[in-house]
């Protein structure tokens, strides 16, 4: 017996090829053919990866193959070729120089292992090798046959030049036709036994195939014969030059590439082993080769992900241990007492997960989501309140003044009695007064500050911070988080965000953040009235939204900006209030504002301001008021060119209104007249619910109108797909069975595992 894998396959491969010469080459050495057979082999198959054609082929060929390989087998000492290091620059492939490296390098490709992870963006299928007599018109096939004849001539049009030749086997000839590729008579000119691959059209006289594909060499298809891989490319390379260095990449070096499952996990999910699924992924047998492929790559990715996660939250615990509160019953009992209402099942259950929180020795990390209205200040009341029990100071940051003036009333309403006191620092308190506030901060006889995210940088001078919470950080990523951390007090943190977070994203973009969810409004809130207006009754939205006002009410009337737009639409947003003020409420004009992200931070805060106040009556804004007001008596939303948008982000700009005691309603314009697109929108009329409104998103527009492109770019997946919840699912779950058994995953059977951990973490987007 010997343990050398490798030798035993090549013997292995020596008695079947015997077989098939004995046989006459019928491929019935092995049940399920010799193809099949290679495939199963995985990363020790080497160079016999050349028998996955075997099957495909007419006994003439595979006797030439079977041949061609015996003859390996004999020379060669070491059997197939043993892998060699897939670290190296691309240029170690024979054929990539300089200039292929430079190009090859626009596709992030440097190392060879770079390369045999570039996946292929489609194939086509030219699996079906067919004598010539049998290529009827319409199919898709691939012949094998001498080039009889072969000329270049001038078109009938002209201009363009027209390579002929004519293809034959045994059965019979076809016609082949380029155009403009000259060259093409020379290189095949006199050639036998080539392949040629495309559609079979019927032409005047003839069967023809246009511009098809063609493999000179039919024991090592690459280009023809099976299904083929098409490449995302770049200026200078084309498929055919991609395609022989990755078929060379994949001979030699696909045996090198580290291992990061292990037999069992892979077993587990019916995965291959890399070497096959590299194989496979560039080359696949058939189409269920290649889905095993694809399935192995997203998994490893989504795994590695997880470790990495798992990985910085261990560091995070460990490197700053946090402090923990001891909460004080009687405390609690008060907090709830004076409340002017009754906590939702939703709100009690995410304090008691916030206090148990408070109550370890490692900082807390937790996300509170829930819709617009549904009292996420309330729980963050209840914490702050918990933590100032115990001594400790705390912080509450908004990203607008306005929205932290309302924090600060709120918070006084319900903390003050209590014997709280409530702080405000923002821009628009006088420089003395806050010098005075930061003082008494610094002694501790401030308990809770609330101002804008500049507190952050403050936290320095508190006495005793131990719990900072961040308003509407629906984009709170992984580096403001950091930020905060820096900072070296640790506190708890508390992220509050109305933005549905798809449980597929809670398991990846947040995945080191603990998560409660507020899934119902408070009793008595009635949803938003939401209805899709056709353009042509435009005339009847602003009607309503004047009777609306003329009872008391306010509107506004939103452009929401898509991404990096913002001077675009914030021009809009100005030529829409001209004409609104000039049109259709000239007679409102003094109460008609405007609003958007290219005014200055205190002209911005200054219209809210007079919103707020009820100056402004109609609110012409571009989508900036997602987070930055709260006006109960705002009862109409209009949102114009909502088509372009998401349905959750739709949805967050409609909790703007809704707030107070007044039903309220939202009207959706939309300038196009596609009915699919129209129906998406129609969607909001009956769901009320952010959670459903985010999954739906995700799944039609992709995870970048959910978490921002940035963010999602971030998260770098080749194959994995954020939509993809069972294999997230399964992933994080294995994630944590490894971590429990090897934290360190210092085990030489996680090495490669725990180098590709280490690769993620040292990625720019994680730090
Ligand atoms: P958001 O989650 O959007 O930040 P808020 O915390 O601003 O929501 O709460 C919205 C409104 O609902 C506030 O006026 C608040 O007083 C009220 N509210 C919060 N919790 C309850 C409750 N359990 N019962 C009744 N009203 C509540
Ligand atoms: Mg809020």
């Amino acid at each position: 017996m010997t343990a050398d894998p490798e030798a035993a396959l090549a013997r292995e491969a020596r008695r079947l090829l015997e077989a098939e010469a004995a046989a006459g080459f019928n491929d019935s050495s092995i049940p399920g053919g010799l193809s099949r057979w290679i495939a199963g082999q995985g990363q020790h198959a080497g160079s016999l990866t050349r028998l996955s054609q075997y099957s495909r082929l007419r006994p003439r060929t595979r006797e030439d193959l079977a041949r061609a390989v015996l003859a390996d087998l004999g020379t060669s000492h070491a059997g197939p070729s043993r892998g060699r290091d897939a670290d190296q620059p691309v240029t170690v492939l024979p054929g990539v120089g300089p200039t292929a490296e430079k190009r090859l390098a626009a596709l992030d490709i440097r190392t060879v292992s770079n390369l045999l992870h570039h996946r292929p963006r489609r194939y086509i299928d030219h699996s079906s090798v067919v004598p010539i007599a049998e290529a009827e018109p319409g199919r898709e096939v691939t012949i094998i046959g001498d080039v009889v004849e072969i000329r270049a001539r001038p078109a009938r049009s002209g201009r363009v030049r027209v390579v002929e030749a004519a293809i034959a086997d045994k059965t019979g000839q076809i016609l082949a036709v380029w155009f403009n590729q000259v060259y093409l008579a020379k290189t095949l000119r006199g050639r036998r036994n080539v392949a040629f691959a495309g559609r079979v059209e019927s032409a005047a006289y003839d069967r023809q195939l246009t511009s098809p594909e063609y493999e000179l060499d039919v024991h090592r298809m690459v280009h023809a014969g099976r299904l083929v891989p098409v490449y995302p490319l770049t200026r200078g390379l084309s498929q055919r030059q991609l395609r022989r260095w990755m078929s060379l990449a994949v001979d030699d070096y696909a045996a090198s590439v580290p291992e990061t499952l292990s037999a069992a996990q892979r077993q587990a999910h019916g995965l291959p082993d890399v070497a096959t699924a590299i194989r496979n992924l560039h080359f696949p047998v058939d189409a269920v080769a290649q889905a095993a492929a694809a399935r192995r790559f997203a998994f490893a990715e989504l795994l590695v992900y997880q470790l990495a996660i798992l990985r910085r939250r261990q560091t995070w615990r460990e490197s700053q241990p946090g402090r923990p509160v001891q909460i004080h019953r009687d405390a609690l009992a008060a907090f709830g007492g004076q409340l002017p209402f009754k906590l939702t099942d939703g709100q009690r259950v995410a304090v008691t997960d916030v206090l148990n929180d408070l109550r370890r020795d490692r900082p807390m990390s937790r996300l509170l989501q829930g819709d617009v209205g549904s009292g996420k200040t309330v729980v963050a009341a209840g914490a702050l309140h918990a933590i100032v029990g115990d001594g400790w100071q705390g912080a509450i940051m908004a990203p607008t003044e306005v929205l932290a003036e309302q924090h600060a009333a709120t918070l006084r309403e319900l903390l003050t009695p209590l014997g709280v006191r409530v702080e405000l620092v923002t821009g628009s308190v006088p420089a003395g007064e806050k010098r005075r506030i930061w003082r008494d901060v610094e002694r501790g006889d401030v308990h809770v500050v609330v101002g804008t995210q500049a507190i952050i940088q403050r936290s320095a001078r508190f006495a005793r911070l131990n719990l900072a919470v961040v308003d509407e950080q629906h984009r709170f990523g992984v580096q403001q988080r950091g930020e905060i951390r820096a900072k070296g007090y640790n506190p708890h943190l508390l992220a509050m965000s109305a933005t549905p977070i798809p449980r597929t994203l809670a398991l990846t973009v947040y995945g080191d953040l603990d998560i409660s969810a507020l899934r119902e409004l408070p009793g008595g809130r009635r949803p938003v009235k939401t209805s899709f207006v056709p353009n042509h009754r435009r005339g009847d939205a602003y009607a309503f939204i004047r009777r609306q006002v003329e009872s008391g009410r306010q509107a506004f009337i939103v452009f929401p900006i898509i991404e990096d737009s913002e001077s675009l639409n914030a021009r809009s947003a100005t030529e829409e209030h001209k004409r609104l003020t000039r049109g259709a409420f000239a007679d409102l004009a003094d109460a008609v504002g405007l609003l958007h992200g290219r005014m200055s931070a205190t002209a911005k805060e200054r219209v809210m301001r007079s919103f707020r106040d009820g100056e402004i009556r109609i609110l012409v804004s571009t989508s900036v008021i997602e987070v930055g007001i709260d006006v109960p008596n705002a009862s109409v939303i209009v949102i114009e060119g909502a088509e372009r948008f998401g349905l959750a982000q739709l949805h967050q700009l409609r909790g703007r209104v809704g707030r107070g005691e007044h039903q309220s309603y939202c009207l959706l314009m939309s300038e196009t007249t596609d009915a699919t697109e129209n129906a998406r929108l129609r969607t909001l009329q009956t769901v009320h619910d952010g959670f459903t409104l985010a999954e739906r998103d995700l799944e039609l527009r992709g995870p970048g109108d959910v978490i921002g492109t940035r963010q999602s770019g971030a998260l770098g997946f080749r194959f994995a797909s954020v939509t993809d919840l069972s294999t997230i699912q399964s992933a994080r779950r294995h994630a944590e069975a490894l971590v429990n058994a090897d934290p360190e995953l210092a085990d030489p059977e996680h090495r490669s595992l725990s180098a590709a951990v280490a690769r993620l973490l040292t990625r720019n987007e994680w730090n």
